[in-house]
């Protein structure tokens, strides 16, 4: 293509450094491949979200509702929250953005485990504002202490991920309790639960009562994990009402398309069968794990839709061998492999992978 006078000018230095942000393996087309890379849920939508699909679809001439008035309002109420309580946006991914568009200035640092959700090195570093990576605990555990110590007065956000993507645990009560009391109030503390609908585990952080006692606390939501929705992009954040307003003034206007609206109602109304598909996962999820505890794998206890390999050095190697079997994971090269839980087929053949992996 030929050179334009725009073509010289740099991008922002930034950009040069920023990680990318590596989408799960597809199978190629035509190909047979069950996706357990990038924490999908594997059932289809309900009748009732196609059909308010295809209603829906009769007015894609015209704007979303740009407040999303009516879904802001459902989620309240099924959260017992007011609904200046609620701001929707094009996935939780974006709501993050623009709560750290809303929050940060230039140079601000924003606190985060690592290894967790790989967007946040991007959104941090796209904010203007500079990471600070604190490693997990062992177990794959968020290391909260750690995370309250590396707090100093440049920093405006901590991100919280319970549980965390991609090892599985979920922050505890207590560790959350103690965590908030040593964090400062003008330090903003972002509860990342995408994955909350999946979360069993009794001692498990309980977000809204920290919200409700903490007004530095912001909740991060999602209809893509356990609702099924990722294709449609409608996640959101639960704060007070002085931030909420703060992050609608930084969203992209009419983020949210009339069909995600529209699904994500029905969705909110067919929780019960909904969450009846959950508990399905997450006794799937527990096998997957049982499985590889009997196989003699090291592996995190997952409160999520996936389980963490810690393989090491044997990441890519191991993910080669799973794509060849017809499972798709996500390895993370050096680190370890996330495995999203699918259909019960999708268990037993990952089940067949790890077992020969170890001999
Ligand atoms: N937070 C975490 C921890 C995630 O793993 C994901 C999805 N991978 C998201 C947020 C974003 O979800 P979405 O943008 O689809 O709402």
């Amino acid at each position: 293509m030929a050179c334009c006078p725009g073509d010289a000018r740099p991008l922002r230095k930034a950009l040069a450094d920023l990680p990318p942000y590596v989408p799960g393996a597809r199978a190629p087309i035509g190909a047979a491949a069950f996706k357990l890379s990038s924490n999908e849920n594997p059932y289809p939508p309900l009748p009732g979200v196609v059909a308010a699909l295809a209603d829906a679809a009769m007015d894609v001439n015209r704007y979303p509702d740009m407040y999303a008035t009516e879904l802001t309002e459902a989620i309240a109420s099924s959260l017992g929250v007011d609904t200046d309580n609620v701001v929707t946006g094009n996935g939780s991914v974006a709501v993050l953005a623009h709560v750290l568009a809303a929050v940060c200035e230039a140079g601000d640092e924003v606190v985060m485990p690592w290894r967790s959700f790989e967007a946040y090195p991007i959104a941090v570093t796209l904010a203007g504002a500079v990471g600070v990576q604190v490693p997990l605990a062992p177990g794959g555990r968020l290391d909260l202490p750690a995370l309250a110590a590396a707090v100093t007065p440049r920093t405006r956000v901590v991100l919280v991920c319970t549980p965390n993507n991609p090892t599985g645990p979920a922050v505890h009560a207590d560790e959350l309790d103690a965590f908030l009391a040593a964090v400062p109030q003008d330090v903003l503390v972002v509860l990342d639960e995408a994955y909350v609908e999946f979360v069993r585990d009794p001692q498990a952080a309980d977000g809204l009562a920290a919200l409700a006692a903490h007004p530095n606390v912001v909740l991060l939501r999602t209809f893509s994990k356990a609702y099924g929705l990722a294709g449609l992009r409608v996640g959101y954040a639960v704060a007070r009402p002085r931030l909420v307003a703060g992050i609608r003034s930084a969203s992209t206007p009419f983020g949210v398309s009339s069909l995600a609206q529209h699904a994500a109602l029905v969705s909110l109304r067919s929780v019960d069968e909904l969450m009846t598909r959950v508990d399905a996962i997450v006794a799937e999820r527990d096998r997957m794990l049982a499985g590889l505890l009997a196989q003699g794998w090291e592996v995190p206890d997952s409160q999520a839709n996936f389980v963490w390999l810690p393989l090491g050095d044997q990441a890519s190697s191991f993910a080669a061998d799973a794509t060849r079997a017809g499972v798709l994971v996500r390895p993370f090269a050096g680190d370890g492999v996330r495995v999203s839980v699918g259909e019960p087929e999708a268990t037993d053949l990952l089940l067949e992978v790890t077992g020969s992996f170890r001999r």
